[in-house]
């Protein structure tokens, strides 16, 4: 799952120029392609861990695509080099899902962009890594360290989601026997879930069933109604939500004020 690679041949090592460290390939869990480059990277004295997103959905890169495209220096600094998931792939999904042409309209939902880059922001309750978008990846920590003072443990349940991850949860929930529309109550259609932002963050708690609406009764949750505000996240589904959205005490999104 992650090949580490040594300081790589042929990278250039100029000091004042952002220098690559190391680069991992990161795969998609369901789609079991690989879907990013995660990049450490040392700039100004300052080691940054990015992800960058690579548009590989439509067809998977190989990790030979990828490497070049790290070798080739630049490229791993440069955005402007790289881009989204494609709008139209969203679209594909959504149409292979069979999911209604109504909506998005109907559920006030848009669509959600995937970020550039994803910052490295711990790990998850099963020892995953989480990726989270810059400020969220920043806040997290410093609002679980606040919580954990308090006595209160939070746990992160799930970051951020490729919307071929999405795709890929809901296609399985169809391959079970639902219908698209009970399987849309339960999960956003691909390119709509706050999870593919970055910004977005499934909580947990020791004890407590992970994504169980009983996460309401924890202290944890009482904890976050407190001080989630202070880091800047926002419970996204509350009862009933104008999205239609189950409630979903646990799933907090980060948009400071
Ligand atoms: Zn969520």
């Amino acid at each position: 799952m992650w090949p580490a690679e040594g300081p790589q041949a042929g990278l250039a090592t100029d000091l004042a120029q952002p220098r690559l460290l190391r680069a991992d390939l990161v795969e998609d869990k369901v789609q079991g392609g690989v879907v990013g480059a995660c990049c450490v990277v040392q700039s100004r004295a300052l080691r940054e861990i990015l992800l960058q997103l690579r548009p590989m959905h439509e067809s998977a890169a190989s990790r030979d695509e990828i490497h070049a495209l790290l070798r080739a220096g630049a490229s791993a600094h440069d955005p402007a080099t790289l881009s989204h998931t494609p709008e139209d792939f969203t679209c594909e999904l959504c149409a292979e899902l069979g999911v209604p042409a109504s909506y998005a309209e109907q559920h006030s939902l848009q669509r959600i962009a995937e970020p550039l880059r994803l910052h490295y922001a711990g790990r998850d309750y099963v020892g995953r890594t989480l990726w989270l978008q810059h400020g969220a990846a920043r806040a997290w920590p410093a609002m679980r360290r606040m919580a954990a003072d308090a006595g209160v443990d939070l746990e992160a349940v799930s970051g951020f989601r490729s919307a071929a991850y999405q795709a890929g949860i809901l296609r399985r929930k169809l391959e079970r026997g639902m219908t698209i529309e009970q399987a849309l109550a339960i999960n956003t259609a691909p390119g709509y879930s706050e999870h593919h932002s970055g910004r977005a963050i499934d909580i947990g708690t020791p004890g407590s069933p992970a994504a169980e609406e009983i996460f309401e009764t924890t202290p944890a949750f009482a904890w976050l109604r407190q001080h989630a505000r202070q880091f800047g996240f926002r419970m996204s589904y509350p009862r009933d939500n104008p999205h239609g959205v189950v409630y979903e005490p646990w799933h907090w999104y980060y948009q400071p004020v």
